[in-house]
């Protein structure tokens, strides 16, 4: 039956009753599900230090503190914090609420009165600052016993511990039920006694409050979790695989003279890296056996192009290829490409988006299934379970990482074994590899097109803004263009949870401010505008109709306009290495020279933001930068994930757990798939479109 252990899929507030307002606070924090909920990982567990000696304060530290409430300032401006400050012997310390404080605890905050709360502390401007502390009006300060979580507006820490422990003890109702209505098979009865035994230690249910033991009984748990977490994946990877081991091997021939043809129509000489990485992937082509090989070069280094000869290849075999491209502007750039270089070559690519009118896709869809269109580009729209392939030999997946691992086997799945060919700007470790596809060989592409000059780079701070802005007239006199990019959409723009308005540079206040100094030369770009919108936009960019393309990091990745030859970027310290480095890849791209400029607010630049503008200004070279970036700031965020908001891991970081990751993967080949698998992979599958589907 697949009601096995179903509570764990259950909508949280089925389970757990709660308010509606409860219900949307834990959605933002992505807990949609009871297994959510229990999976829900706290950040730390007990308090540091209770003491209210400030000169014992720690950056980051978890306090209690007695305090007096010296002052309360309230905004003047919307969307400005309140702040409350307040001090006892030792020192003092500003309480900040970005949101509104609830009326009835507000109505207790006087001038003059002693409080206790708890929270974290941070050193900032040269004071200790906590950020929405909580208040303890009723308990005197005590060595506590909660874990603490991430939370965010509209649910305080208790309230969702309290879900938490009625989650769990519904989840025993439930495992006691089953067990006790039939024969449950052993293996089956001790994974799930284990599981139950980690989840109630990763909350501290049972446990002492002693904070070393606490601290050790959760390191404990959490791993026990990630092996189980890791083997579900490596076993939905392997059933997988043993699904296409079934099916015959196939050869795709090799189309030389067309490649070149295309090259010559191009005007391009393949670089020695692009001729080698071809080579390798034809041999995978020419062999009967699956390809699943990933193709790493930096950015500008010519992964399409590599792409694009090695799907004539399958064309002139009669076979389809796809390529899925994280966003319709690049699909956009990506089909142009093609259509350019596949002219008069015979072979008929088309492009599939989601903003694709019903009728061009309805002929979109007669071409694939009959055969007529070789090479279908697209983004997700991509997997909609209508798009039929007559005979899909080949998929590409271009900067892999805006995928989910659920959408990459929906296409793979739709063709019985095609080859697959993954190509990453960003190296990527081994132990991401295995959990993404099982294994996989390596190409690289290690020079550039030949004409290339490095990026010259330079940090700035954002006081030098109207300086810089004037500065640009001497680039559009020589007819260059220009990129400057903001992290915010507009102030309201919640992307970033900046708090103070001002913080960040938005795209809509200063694409005023350049259009008014450089007027009817300035295009504007961001995530929330209309497909059709963003295309006439950078359709005049590459024109040159417009001139300096304002821009969100919607243009981050893989856009391609070779005569950009300055970007500006405005809150540099906010952005990861690798986004940087992808960021600065929209320029270099032709033959003149090209610069980026790093501009950050003063205010808020620590001392590892710092290191990270001076890895970018004396490097260009991506491989060196991830690598930097690994070693500043740890292994689950080197492919962006926490930017594009693709599920990671509950538990499992592969930056520390290879070695349990390879277990896994050593297990999930041993293991016999039995409907109690199937639990097991469901139980950790982060993909909530699919999960939500299946409950609801
Ligand atoms: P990326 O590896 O970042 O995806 P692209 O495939 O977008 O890089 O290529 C960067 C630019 O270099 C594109 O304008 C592309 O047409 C061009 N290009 C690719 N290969 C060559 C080549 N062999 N000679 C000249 N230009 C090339
Ligand atoms: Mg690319």
């Amino acid at each position: 039956n697949n009601l096995m252990y179903n509570i764990f899929f259950q909508p949280v507030s089925d389970v757990v009753p709660m308010k509606e307002a409860a219900e949307k606070a834990l959605r933002r924090l992505g807990v949609e599900l009871l297994r959510d909920l229990v999976f829900y990982k706290p950040s730390s567990y007990h308090i540091s230090d209770v003491s209210s000696d400030f000169s014992k304060f720690r950056d980051g530290m978890l306090v209690q503190v007695n305090v007096n409430i010296d002052a309360i300032m309230q905004p003047k401006i919307r969307r400005a914090p309140t702040k409350i400050y307040t001090s006892n012997d030792s020192g003092t310390l500003a309480l900040v609420f970005f949101n509104k404080i609830p009326p009835f605890v507000f109505a207790r905050l006087k001038e003059g009165v002693r409080v206790s709360v708890q929270g974290k502390v941070q050193f900032f401007d040269g004071n200790w600052q906590m950020n929405h502390p909580e208040f303890l009006f009723k308990k005197e300060l005590q060595k506590p016993v909660e874990p603490i979580y991430p939370l965010t507006y509209g649910i305080i820490n208790k309230q969702l511990y309290g879900y938490i422990l009625s989650g769990i003890a519904a989840l025993e109702v439930a495992i006691k039920a089953r067990q006790s209505f039939g024969s449950v098979a052993l293996e089956e009865s001790l994974y799930i006694k284990n599981l139950l035994e980690e989840i109630k230690s990763l909350h501290l249910v049972n446990a002492q409050a002693d904070a070393s033991y606490i601290e050790k009984a959760m390191n404990f748990a959490t791993k026990k979790l990630a092996a189980k977490e890791l083997f579900a994946n490596q076993a939905s990877l392997a059933r997988l695989k043993s699904q296409e081991k079934s099916a015959p091997g196939r050869k795709f021939q090799i189309a030389e003279n067309t490649k070149e043809q295309i090259l010559a129509k191009l005007g391009f000489t393949l670089t020695d890296s692009q001729k080698s990485a071809i080579a390798e992937i034809e041999l995978d082509q020419n062999s009967s056996s699956q390809m699943m090989r990933l193709l790493q070069g930096d950015v500008g280094s010519g992964k399409t192009l590599v792409a694009l000869l090695t799907m004539i290849n399958v064309a002139y075999s009669g076979a389809q290829s796809a390529l899925m491209v994280p966003t319709d502007l690049l699909s956009i750039q990506h089909f142009n490409f093609f259509q350019k270089a596949l002219d008069d070559s015979g072979v008929k690519s088309a492009l599939l988006t989601g903003k694709t009118t019903t009728r061009e896709r309805k002929i979109i869809e007669d071409g694939l299934a009959s055969g007529e269109i070789s090479i279908l580009i697209g983004t997700h729209a991509l997997f909609q379970s209508r798009v039929e392939f007559r005979d899909l030999g080949f998929v590409v997946i271009d900067e892999q990482h805006r995928f989910g691992v659920e959408q990459r086997l929906e296409l793979i799945s739709k063709a019985s074994h095609p080859d697959v060919l993954v190509m990453t700007a960003t190296p990527i470790p081994r132990s991401l590899t295995l959990t993404m596809f099982g294994d996989m060989s390596v190409s690289q592409i290690k020079s550039k097109p030949k004409n290339r000059l490095p990026v010259i780079s330079s940090i700035t701070s954002n006081e030098k803004k109207d300086q810089l802005i004037e500065s640009l007239q001497k680039k559009l006199d020589a007819g260059e263009k220009i990129y400057w990019v903001c992290p915010l959409i507009d102030q309201n723009d919640k992307l970033l949870e900046s708090g103070e308005e001002g913080i960040f540079a938005d795209v809509t206040s200063r694409y005023q401010e350049l259009e008014d100094a450089y007027p009817g030369q300035v295009g504007l770009l961001h995530g929330k505008m209309k497909a059709a919108q963003k295309d006439e936009v950078m359709q005049k960019f590459k024109d040159g109709i417009l001139r300096i393309l304002v821009a969100t990091t919607v243009i981050e990745v893989g856009i391609d306009v070779s005569d950009a030859t300055l970007i500006i970027i405005e809150n540099a310290e906010k952005f990861g290495l690798a986004q940087l480095h992808q960021l600065r890849g929209r320029v270099g791209r032709g033959n003149l020279q090209s610069y980026c400029i790093l501009m950050y607010n003063p205010k808020f630049l620590s001392k590892t933001s710092r290191k990270r503008l001076e890895i970018m200004r004396s490097s260009g070279d991506g491989f060196y930068i991830a690598e930097q970036d690994l070693i500043l700031r740890g292994g689950g965020e080197i492919l962006g994930t926490k930017q594009s908001g693709e599920a990671e891991f509950f538990f499992a970081n592969l930056g520390q757990d290879l070695d349990i990751l390879l277990q896994a993967n050593k297990q999930s080949l041993e293991t016999k798939f039995s409907e109690f698998t199937n639990f097991q992979t469901r139980l950790f599958n982060r993909d909530r479109g699919s999960e939500l589907a299946k409950s609801g």
